[in-house]
């Protein structure tokens, strides 16, 4: 079994760091008129959160102007993520993931809207070892053009095959997340999706968007591998 995890508010929150980065990098980039009213970042892949704060604020979305903001995002969150004391794995989550070390059955990896180079600095802020997360499937992994948060499925399964040598199907795979989003790329694929409502989406909203099953945490570890299917 593989097992996805998203990271924000899924695994950990970065105590505000995130957004506070995004929008000290908007105004970077963009100057004092930088607005994010409007801007949906919940779920979704880092370069189209980015994308869209240029064009709500009218920029055209180059490749070099992504780059800025991406590079001004990443050095802004290191700072927000030392200044803040709200960061935190969220809870159960070590205990999650510990439960899982060493288990030759499962298959522990990322799958989120996070470059590499952030998601590693939220993961590292925490406490979490990224090394444990043998498939590991970022932003920098998806497609420039039309990059979809299902691509990452995909790049993960793949990930996984040559890892283990094994052929996998939809059905081998849980994708557990806070957002529609998370439920949405599992079900373009035939996974098993299991929501976790740690984030700004509750139980309900979740298991209405279609999750095969929802959690309200990770707290209670027996019930959380249980959801998995690998207690
Ligand atoms: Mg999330």
């Amino acid at each position: 079994m593989l097992l996805l995890f998203d990271i924000d508010l899924t695994l950990l929150t970065s105590g505000g760091a995130g957004e506070a980065a995004l929008h000290l990098a908007g105004r970077e980039v963009i100057g004092p008129s930088y607005s994010h009213e409007g801007l949906q970042v919940a779920g979704r892949l880092d370069r189209l959160i980015f994308a869209d704060m240029l064009a709500l604020n009218g920029v055209a979305t180059d490749e070099a102007t992504q780059e800025r903001v991406r590079e001004r995002y990443t050095h802004h969150l290191g700072e927000q993520l030392t200044l803040t004391d709200r960061k935190a794995a969220l809870p159960g989550v070590h205990d999650v993931l510990a439960s899982l070390r060493g288990r030759t059955d499962v298959v522990v990896g990322v799958l989120t809207g996070n470059y590499e180079r952030s998601g590693r600095m939220k993961l590292d802020a925490v406490g979490i070892d990224a090394s444990q997360f043998v498939v590991q499937a970022w932003c920098d992994f998806a497609p420039r053009v039309q990059p979809k948060r299902a691509d990452l499925v995909d790049v993960a399964m793949r990930q996984c095959e040559q890892r283990t040598a094994r052929r996998l199907r939809g059905k081998d795979v849980v994708v557990i997340g806070d957002t529609h989003h998370d439920v949405d790329c599992a079900k373009a694929h035939g996974c098993f999706s299991v929501g976790v409502a740690t984030g700004r989406t509750s139980a309900a909203e979740l298991a209405a968007a279609g999750a095969d099953c929802v959690l309200e945490s990770m707290a209670d570890v027996g019930a959380t591998l249980r959801a998995f299917g690998v207690a």
